[in-house]
């Protein structure tokens, strides 16, 4: 794998040939995958003349889930440049720094994202928004001008060990590092998808040329800016001349209807995404018949997901995917069958994915036994940007050290355990939040759950939840305890409650801020 010749530019050229088939849908707008290369190529070539923009250089992109955003990533690559996705969701303190931090040599924004930029003092290129009043700012139509039906890429030699993509890591556990990702990494990111999508296909008895004969048609829930949304999601859309349909921001009620509309066949986002489209009250009322497979990751799925799955959303395909920034998202998955019969497994590596469990030393530990999930292989990150105290840290050896606690059974099957830094220490006792978080989603009233370490004197921590219910549900501490109590060692029951009507805070990629809440709840 080393020497597979990938590079996005290559991928690019390949979709000119989709010619009119849709690509992205946006609203009532509709793009195909001739007019995203017309517009793809048309701003290579003024990133290149006008801007100066030369391989290396970094192009950061600051917008919502636009068609916008797929061009501007597609041109920044094309002719070499860095892509630097920033999170939409910063403040324009968060969006300075990620533009500092990156280096970058412009900065395409939609026209929110344009306002909290106006002190960056770099030159600015506004989509969806007039932007063109200030100084170093351009309208996206006027960078743009005449888009010629034979525009071709502009001559750039572009190599698979070139970087490629800064993406910033969540910032769950910190502040968001920079992750560098090559050519290679966009062209194999794919791979492990399809590698996915066709074990998935197998393992849930599907026909393999049925599936494969189908255009998919994908609901992105996620952000594009995250690496889910898009190696998993739009790369692999590209690779194989699906549609993908943009949705703003996520809305569940708007994703029923999307999928209605345009006839969706697959759904990916985080789980948080899949349970509120499963608690919809038109759930009920939408045709969603086209829609054959779920997909989520990100952060934990409870296995109670799974069982709501395969009761409202009979006969689909669910999957859970296990992957972070570092490996250009995808690297182990859990399907059909497999994921049925281990629920609260995230299933096998992918094809070009190697892993291991070790204990604090690096060294490998048998099956059964709980350490550091190791990942290596041609999906993991070149290190991160500006930081070479983290990539020392986290890359050893060729193996790349996820943070996370995980054990493998006898079978093969990976479960993540929890995140080393989540982990709450009780006298000596490792509670793994995950699975107390778990347990309380088995319970009919709980609508959302997050347990966090309270200080304690006498014992280091002890294990405490926060708790949302279900409209019109509820339960006392004393029945959750009583619940738990059932399905849980006695140490691990958390011994307070706090119940909030409060959405709990997550990030785009629905993972919950667990410093801020801890902050919420205990004041500090
Ligand atoms: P930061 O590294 O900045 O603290 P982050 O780790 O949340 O943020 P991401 O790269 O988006 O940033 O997320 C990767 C992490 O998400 C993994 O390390 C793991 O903890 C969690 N994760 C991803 N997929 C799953 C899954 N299927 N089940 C459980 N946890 C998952
Ligand atoms: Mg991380």
């Amino acid at each position: 794998w080393k020497h597979a010749p990938s590079t996005f530019r290559a991928l690019l050229e390949i979709t000119r040939f989709h010619g009119d088939k849709v690509f992205v849908v946006y609203s009532d707008e509709r793009y195909t995958y001739e007019e995203h290369f017309r517009l793809a190529a048309t701003l290579a070539h003024r990133l290149v003349d006008d801007y100066g923009v030369r391989k290396g250089d970094r192009v950061a992109i600051a917008m919502r889930n636009y068609p916008e955003w797929i061009v501007s990533f597609s041109a920044a690559l094309a002719v070499g440049a860095v892509a630097v996705p920033l999170n939409a969701w910063w403040t324009e303190q968060e969006l300075t720094y990620g533009l500092a931090d990156s280096g970058a040599k412009v900065v395409i924004a939609d026209g929110e994202r344009a306002e909290r930029l106006s002190g960056a003092g770099l030159p600015v290129i506004v989509t969806r928004g007039d932007g063109a009043d200030r100084a170093n700012w351009a309208s996206w139509a006027e960078v743009l001008g005449e888009v010629r039906a034979d525009v071709t890429l502009p001559p750039v030699e572009v190599g698979p060990e070139d970087p490629a993509t800064i993406f910033y890591t969540s910032g769950t556990t910190g502040r968001p590092k920079g992750a560098l990702g090559s050519n290679l990494n966009l062209g194999q990111a794919p791979m492990t998808v399809a590698y996915a999508t066709m074990r998935g296909v197998a393992l849930s008895g599907r026909d393999p040329a049925g599936a494969a004969g189908k255009r998919t048609n994908t609901l992105l829930a996620v952000p594009l800016f995250h690496a889910t949304g898009c190696f998993a999601v739009l790369l692999t859309t590209m690779f194989s001349g699906g549609g993908l349909v943009l949705m703003y921001k996520w809305d569940a009620g708007v994703a029923l209807e999307l999928i209605e509309r345009e006839k969706v066949t697959g759904m990916t986002g985080v789980p948080t995404n899949a349970w509120q489209l499963l608690s919809h009250p038109s759930l009920r009322d939408r045709d969603i018949s086209s829609l054959g497979s779920i997909s989520y990751g990100g952060a934990p799925a409870p296995p109670k997901l799974l069982e709501r799955v395969t009761e409202l959303l009979p006969g689909r395909t669910p999957s859970n995917g296990y992957g972070m920034t570092e490996t250009s998202a995808l690297a182990i998955y859990n399907s059909g069958r497999d994921y049925l019969a281990k629920p609260d497994s995230i299933g096998h590596p992918l094809a070009v994915v190697d892993v291991k469990v070790c204990d604090p030393l690096g060294e490998e530990l048998p099956p059964g036994q709980v350490g550091e999930l190791c990942v290596r292989g041609p999906i993991v990150i070149m290190g991160y940007w500006n930081r070479p105290g983290a990539t020392a840290e986290t890359f050893v050896d060729g193996w790349l050290h996820t943070g996370d606690l995980a054990r493998v059974d006898e079978e093969g099957f990976v479960y993540v355990v929890d995140r080393a830094k989540d982990m709450v220490i009780r006298g000596g006792e490792n509670v793994y939040c995950a699975e107390v978080e778990a347990a309380l989603f088995e319970h009919p009233a709980v609508d959302d759950a997050a347990v966090i370490g309270i200080p304690d004197d006498e014992l280091g921590e002890q294990v405490g939840a926060v708790v949302r219910f279900r409209p019109g549900s509820a339960a006392t501490t004393e029945e959750l305890r009583e619940f738990l109590r059932g399905r849980l060692a006695a140490f691990k029951v958390p011994v307070r409650f706090w119940f909030r009507d409060a959405e709990l805070p997550r990030n785009p990629g629905g993972k919950v801020l667990k410093t801020l809440l801890r902050q919420e709840t205990l004041g500090r």
